[in-house]
């Protein structure tokens, strides 16, 4: 087999993480999941449930064993994709930084990007230490129906309103919202955009009743 010659630089595999509530995961997750890797040449998608969410009511949120365990369905079938709990660890507030930080620290070579859907990007202003975050970590978005930010939504000082939109991709927005899903589950509705597994599991659990 060939060696790579000893002045070559290793290549570094670029990860991407895709930190939400996951409650529950949908098809939307996996479909802005698949387009990340395709459009931004990521090696692997990292899920990562939020513990301790700081911007969602905890009311009406799945136990962390549930959410991660229906994640873990989710992606069952996908090589490149894992569930990766670390926020659970963590006592108080789930901060992106501090996972950010975390992660960092635990695989030094490695890349990360961060996942979002388009309608996260409006709201990173108000996340834990903004303007830290950005400069560690590439932030990159996927279309989401309905959310179509503009530069002064973002209400972050230059140059992030522009850095952040340069890696916003039209991928294949799906219509769906875990709140949706849940309210859809609550009045007996069909909830098409559930993997299947996933619904079972929401079945045999009595979740979101
Ligand atoms: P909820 O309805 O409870 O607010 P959600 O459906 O937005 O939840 P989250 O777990 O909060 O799901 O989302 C995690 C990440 O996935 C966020 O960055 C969000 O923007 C993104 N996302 C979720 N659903 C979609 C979708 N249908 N299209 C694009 N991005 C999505």
């Amino acid at each position: 087999m060939a060696r790579a010659a000893p002045d070559t630089p290793p290549v570094r595999p670029t990860l991407g993480l895709l930190g939400g509530t996951f409650n529950p995961v949908h098809a939307g997750h996996l479909s802005i999941a698949r387009a990340a890797l395709r459009t931004f040449g990521l090696d692997a998608v990292w899920f990562i449930p939020c513990s301790n969410p700081p911007h969602k009511p905890a009311a009406g949120l799945a136990s962390n064993a549930d959410r991660l365990a229906m994640i873990r369905l989710a992606i069952a079938d996908e090589p490149r994709f894992a569930a990766l709990p670390i926020e659970f660890d963590r006592p108080g507030k789930s901060y992106t930084i501090d996972t950010v930080l975390a992660l960092r620290a635990l695989h030094p070579d490695k890349d990360f990007v961060f996942i979002v859907g388009a309608d996260t990007l409006p709201e990173i202003h108000t996340w834990h230490r903004p303007l830290e975050l950005l400069p560690l970590i590439r932030i990159v978005s996927l279309a989401r129906p309905g959310h179509a930010p503009t530069p002064a939504e973002l209400h972050l000082p230059p140059p992030w309103p522009a850095t952040l939109l340069a890696d916003l991709r039209p991928g294949q927005p799906l219509d769906v919202s875990s709140r949706d899903v849940r309210a859809g589950i609550a009045a007996g509705r069909p909830v098409p955009l559930v993997p299947k597994p996933v619904m079972r599991y929401i079945q045999e659990h009595n979740l979101y009743r």
